[in-house]
């Protein structure tokens, strides 16, 4: 699974206090792989994050990987990213207007290829392999590997996505290591 993410600085009118939302769509867009994006908001005053004036804005939403095979440079890529801008912006202009958009300044949108390349993660997916329904736990990737001292730990491995399940991965190798090396 693969995430289009949007960062921008926003001035409004008047200032929500809420600062993380999710706003869902009516209709399914082909460029994006989920019916909703998440919404977080740098709190009011909290000048680290956005200037005076100004909240910084993070969108998130999921997209497919396997839909990122063009070259970064490339038109194709600068017009599929264009659309997914035009959507998310457009929901959240549907969702946010009624606070009054005064200005919206300093966009960068991050695709798979932008997770690829600066985190270096296999064709920028993240968030590990998701759960399904039909897919059963004995299945999914352990920590153990058929080498010696050699083990798999992140989202990827079991338990897999988000950061309490990369947390119990780590538990979870601990645990394993510290037994073998006990003899267990
Ligand atoms: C937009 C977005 C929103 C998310 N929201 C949530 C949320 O609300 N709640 C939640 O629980 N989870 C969330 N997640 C998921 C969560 O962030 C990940 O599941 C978690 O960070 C994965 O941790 P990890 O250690 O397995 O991998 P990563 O955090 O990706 O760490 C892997 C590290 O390995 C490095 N690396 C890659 N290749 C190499 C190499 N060859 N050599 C050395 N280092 C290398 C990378 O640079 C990176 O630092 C979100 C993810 C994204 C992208």
């Amino acid at each position: 699974m693969g995430a289009a993410t949007m960062y921008f600085g926003i001035k409004f009118e008047t200032d929500t206090e809420e600062l993380y939302h999710q706003v869902h769509f009516e209709q399914k867009f082909p460029e994006i792989e989920s019916r909703s994006m998440f919404v977080s908001l740098s709190a009011v005053g909290d000048y680290e994050r956005a200037p005076p004036g100004y909240r910084a804005v993070t969108i998130s939403t999921h997209v497919r990987t396997e839909d990122f095979t063009m070259d970064r440079k490339s038109g194709e890529y600068k017009d599929y990213k264009q659309r997914i801008e035009d959507i998310l912006i457009g929901k959240f202009n549907d969702a946010f207007h009624h606070y009054g958009i005064a200005d919206i300044k300093e966009i960068h949108t991050g695709t798979p290829l932008t997770f690829e390349r600066f985190t270096g993660r296999h064709r920028g997916s993240v968030g590990g392999i998701p759960w399904k329904a039909w897919q059963p736990i004995w299945k999914r990737i352990g920590s153990r590997l058929p080498l010696d001292n050699m083990f798999l730990v992140g989202d990827t491995a079991l338990p897999g996505q988000g950061l309490a399940g990369v947390s119990l991965s780590a538990i979870h190798f601990s645990n394993t290591y510290t037994d073998r090396t006990k003899g267990c």
